[in-house]
């Protein structure tokens, strides 16, 4: 494999030089798809937004049972994950019998479809602790945590999957024709 360059690591930003210099590593040695195939050997069976709904609802009913209701839980594939939204929690607030009612939705990116189920788990997990906490502080990742004790890992793993994913992207499609400067 070729060496990472820095757009190959866009989506860890944030994360400590020394990890992001261990990352190169394994691209430059070849060895990041093996080192997830190897942490993250099985698919998860959660195929369509109907068992996508069944998959949040049973890890609500479990961890946040006096959350707000849930409307909706769906795949989207016009997500842009280079904008670092792998799900989105949105609230569409409309008038109901002379009521202000918040209808919440869960979205979460296409590509989670086929991935391994720890990350798809870990992107609904993330969703579900905004119906409790908006912000991402202390607060908000300790309940990531109490739902999924490795979050933290499983997110950054994930990070490394979609690095993955789109350096083989590349590698598989032939190269771009060269059109004009690009500078010019
Ligand atoms: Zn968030």
């Amino acid at each position: 494999m070729s060496p990472a360059t820095p757009d190959d690591l866009r989506f860890l930003g944030g994360y400590p030089t020394s990890t992001l210099d261990q990352v190169r590593d394994l691209i430059a040695q070849g060895k990041l798809g093996d080192y997830l195939a190897r942490r993250y050997p099985e698919r998860h069976a959660v195929r369509n937004d109907g068992a996508l709904y069944d998959h949040a609802m049973a890890l609500k009913q479990r961890y946040l049972r006096n959350a707000p209701l849930l409307a909706k839980v769906v795949y989207d594939n016009r997500l842009q994950i280079d904008q670092r939204a792998l799900g989105t929690l949105t609230a569409v607030s409309r008038v109901q019998g002379g009521q202000l009612k918040a209808k919440r939705e869960i979205r979460v990116a296409a590509l989670f479809k086929d991935a391994p189920a720890e990350m798809l788990q870990m992107i609904v997990v993330h969703e579900l602790a905004h119906l409790k906490v908006r912000d991402h502080d202390k607060a908000f990742y300790a309940l990531c945590e109490h739902m999924l004790a490795d979050y933290h890992q499983i997110e950054f793993d994930t990070r490394l999957y979609l690095t993955w994913r789109a350096r083989a992207a590349l590698e598989a499609a032939p190269a771009p024709p060269a059109i004009g400067d690009p500078n010019a």
